[in-house]
């Protein structure tokens, strides 16, 4: 043997491929996946993982995820919330604009890029807000690395205007606008839509009434709230040829009009989260605030109608919208599910959910994972460098075992926002995360994250391998 030895040989396992599983072995070097070997090839490997017994996926990529740093950071910082990502086996994460200053020009993202960058355990990239730009504006920031763009069709929430500039865009013009703008870039536009004057005239339906229970959340959201801003959205989005993306589906009304217009050609893709598959409105009730989250958990028939979603493909992404708050935020409402601010920590639990499903024959495992890596990987433009196992492949991979569960003790989470995880204490999925690893580094093994700060990399689209 006269080659160098590789970095890392991970051996014995099952390795989930394009094309499905396998048993082979995976020699990694200098970040990539080096090459794909046939099971028991001996090579020389300063480290050899033998993962027996377990199955090698590729590293999750959660394309909505929120931790806001450099604000806010008694909610959670870099460092904490993408050591909880390690834990949940997810290598890269695409965090939202939301920030203060809102991530809204060139310059707070590279502020941003460089603030992550120091911190984060797993690799990142960064999204951005394009309603007080121009067109050299969008290009400025496409070229320091944005992934794509997000908006907002509701107003910024009370008192927080710097943290949603350019982002909350309720008027539909500037919606319009937007859309014009992020199309000419050839760049995807990620939308939060509910449509603002019709929450309005809910949400003062409700606070009339003085309700402020697990209904009124509901109510003051109602679905229809949801299924008309979409509808709105995907008709300019036809009108000026822009690529759309639907955050949170949570309805089967909503649904059916993203059904209808795909169906029509429309280039608009959606995802949606694991506390809309796997809880109802009872369980916001039984919970209270933890489970307050915009848009609305909803009816069983809606959650049955996601997953139905899932299966006919009109969903093609299942993401967290983690969105850590501190244990003051959420108490400070005083169980006025009205007051209370909106997100659920939820990046822990989104493989072990997915394995879940598979194990309980909801769908396959490889379309289970396809929704948490592959899918989004093409939508947004970076696979195969992320989201598959080949060779040249970045070596972000996650090692799962199916037979081990994964129960949801809030005081062994990662998260800074674990006294806030009340929705999903004393949930049990079958499968569980066994080790991380991210640019061929293990970061998380043994239920620890060993990954030191910096060991995530910025994730720049236009600096990836093509297929
Ligand atoms: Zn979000």
């Amino acid at each position: 043997m006269n080659a160098q030895p590789y970095d890392m040989l991970i051996t014995g396992g099952t390795v989930m491929l394009d094309d499905g599983l396998a048993k082979q072995d995976i020699a990694l070097r200098g970040g990539k996946i080096a090459t794909i070997l046939e099971p028991g090839t001996s090579v020389s490997a300063t480290r050899v993982l033998d993962i027996s017994g377990k199955h090698l996926l590729p590293g999750i990529i959660d394309v909505h995820f929120h931790v806001r740093a450099p604000s806010h950071p008694e909610r959670g910082t870099v460092n904490s919330e993408t050591r909880a990502a390690a834990a949940g086996g997810v290598t890269t994460i695409f965090e939202m604009p939301i920030s203060n200053p809102c991530c809204n020009s060139s310059e707070v993202l590279v502020s941003r890029r460089d603030h992550f960058a120091a911190e984060a355990v797993v690799n990142f990239a960064l999204f951005g807000a394009p309603g007080a730009l121009d067109s050299k504006g969008i290009e400025d920031m496409l070229a320091a690395g944005a992934v794509a763009f997000k908006i907002f069709t509701t107003a910024s929430p009370p008192n927080r205007d710097a943290e949603f500039l350019g982002l909350a865009l309720p008027g539909e013009m500037e919606q319009y606008e937007a859309l014009r703008l992020v199309a000419k870039s050839g760049s995807l536009l990620v939308v939060h839509a509910e449509s603002e004057p019709m929450m309005h005239h809910y949400m003062e339906k409700e606070l009339a009434a003085g309700h402020t229970d697990a209904d009124a959340h509901v109510n003051s959201r109602p679905s229809i709230v949801e299924a008309v801003a979409i509808a709105k959205i995907l008709t300019m989005a036809r009108s000026v040829g822009a690529r759309i993306h639907i955050a949170h589906v949570t309805s089967k009304e909503a649904l059916d009009v993203v059904r209808a217009f795909q169906a029509i050609g429309t280039d608009v893709s959606a995802e949606t989260c694991p506390h809309y598959l796997l809880f109802t409105n009872d369980d916001v009730a039984r919970v209270g605030v933890d489970a307050k989250i915009n848009p609305p958990i909803r009816t069983a028939a809606d959650r049955e109608a996601l997953w139905a979603g899932i299966a006919d493909g009109t969903l093609s992404m299942v993401t967290t919208d983690h969105a850590p708050f501190s244990r003051r935020d959420k108490e400070n409402a005083k169980g006025d599910m009205l007051a209370a601010p909106p997100g659920s920590p939820g990046i822990e639990f989104l493989l072990p959910m997915m394995l879940d499903a598979a194990a309980r024959g909801k769908l396959d495992l490889k379309a289970a994972i396809d929704l948490i890596t592959s899918n989004g990987a093409a939508r947004f433009g970076i696979y195969p460098q992320k989201g598959a196992i080949r060779e040249g492949s970045d070596a972000d991979l996650v090692v799962v075992d199916l037979d081990r569960e994964t129960v949801v003790d809030p005081a062994k989470l990662f998260t800074a926002a674990r006294e806030c995880a009340g929705l999903f204490a004393g949930q049990t999925y079958k499968g569980a995360v066994d080790t991380t690893i991210v640019g061929g580094k293990v970061v998380f093994e043994g239920g620890d994250v060993v990954g030191k700060p910096g060991t995530g990399e910025f994730l720049h689209p236009r600096n990836l391998m093509r297929a």
